[in-house]
């Protein structure tokens, strides 16, 4: 049967994202957890196709995709200075057959941008992709390939106007800044904005450069954001930008570092907010990309995108609260539940300081006359 869901999967796709560090094995925790929820049936599986050394110079520099076809196999003592230039070593250490994983992942995103673009699916999903880091000319922040940007180039094939919405707790800096000069493609990232925050870009005053001007929307967020925090943001501020640029097609980067008990994001959201987020976005009803991202509690990462994955597929308040058994069941300890519960941590984002946002975010779209007819 067909579905209005496409969900990229294969085995390659998912053996060379279990192989990121820091995130091994996640992959298939989280493929397991959708597949033990019975929620494959909801959607077509759609297999990888590797992407093409060339397709990654739809963003990447040819030297940089070079470095990295040349650092096949490289051993981290080995990591000569043009390969660090590069952003091989340090958050991005090399690792066996390096450049097959980044034309698998890279290849992920494309499959799902081919499927928008030839109509075959309204709705794609790839939680082995999300990589916002990585910039043109360097790997960066555990990212070896943007395949967001590189699967936006090819959605731009069809697509005119592009709403790219990032919620990983860190600043999606690789998207914006391969599109800060462009109207084509508008970027909103909500994340945590704090001294020493990784990667510490993304000020509400970066509102894109140039041309497009106008067309970057950044939510830097205080230490702790709640569920009520981000909702409120989020639901007044998501349809101010919509209404203005009215996007053919809407891409998400559902980062899970974001969540309670993430080690690196340190952070206190639930799946409640997120999931409150992604239906908002599907009320809008347009062609919409499903990307991963960060996500370093890897069962809260599964949690969250088989949560949102039965939110996509219509499933949400029908599945269990409880954990179906699975190869990674006993990650899922010691309560064995679907939720996750929220920190004492204190929100320390006021309404006074949350309506300061909304408010410049409103401003800045009159203010630069953001608009649908470009
Ligand atoms: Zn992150």
């Amino acid at each position: 049967m067909e579905h209005s869901v496409s969900y990229i999967f294969d085995d390659k796709l998912l053996e060379h994202c279990d192989k990121l560090p820091p995130v091994k094995q996640r992959a298939s925790m989280v493929h397991a957890l959708i597949e033990s929820y019975e929620l494959l049936k909801y959607m077509n599986i759609i297999p990888s196709v590797k992407a093409t050394p060339e397709d990654l110079q739809l963003f990447h520099s040819s030297s940089f995709v070079k470095c990295m076809k040349e650092s096949n196999d490289l051993d981290l003592d080995d990591v000569n200075e043009e390969q660090i230039e590069f952003g091989l070593g340090y958050d991005c250490p090399p690792f066996e057959n390096i450049f097959e994983t980044i034309l698998t992942i890279a290849g992920g995103s494309l499959t799902a941008a081919s499927r928008l673009v030839s109509e075959d699916t309204k709705i794609a999903i790839n939680w082995c992709g999300g990589w916002h880091h990585a910039q043109r000319d360097e790997a960066e922040g555990f990212c070896y390939v943007n395949d967001i940007v590189i699967g936006i180039e090819k959605l731009r094939e069809k697509f005119k106007r592009i709403l790219y919405i990032d919620l990983d707790i860190h600043h999606g800096n690789g998207v914006e800044n391969a599109f800060a000069f462009s109207k084509k493609v508008f970027t909103l990232s909500f994340h945590k904005h704090e001294p020493g925050f990784y990667p510490g870009s993304g000020l509400l005053s970066d509102v894109g450069l140039g041309n497009g001007r106008g067309y970057s929307c950044n939510v830097p967020l205080k230490e702790g954001v709640s569920d009520y925090s981000l909702n409120y943001l989020f639901k007044i501020i998501c349809p101010q930008i919509y209404e203005a640029y009215q996007p053919e097609v809407v891409v998400v980067q559902c980062g899970s570092d974001c969540l309670n008990e993430d080690p690196l994001g340190q952070s206190n959201l639930t799946l409640d907010s997120l999931g409150e987020c992604i239906r908002s976005i599907l009320n809008w009803n347009k062609p919409t990309l499903f990307l991963g991202g960060g996500g370093y509690n890897l069962p809260n990462t599964a949690r969250l995108w088989t949560y949102l994955t039965a939110i996509i597929t219509g499933q949400d308040k029908l599945i269990s609260m409880d954990i179906p058994d699975n190869d990674f069941f006993l990650k899922y300890g010691p309560g064995y539940e679907l939720p996750i519960v929220k920190g004492n941590q204190k929100d320390t984002n006021d309404k006074t300081y949350l309506d300061c946002i909304i408010k410049t975010v409103k401003d800045n779209l009159k203010k630069y006359d953001v608009k649908s007819s470009l």
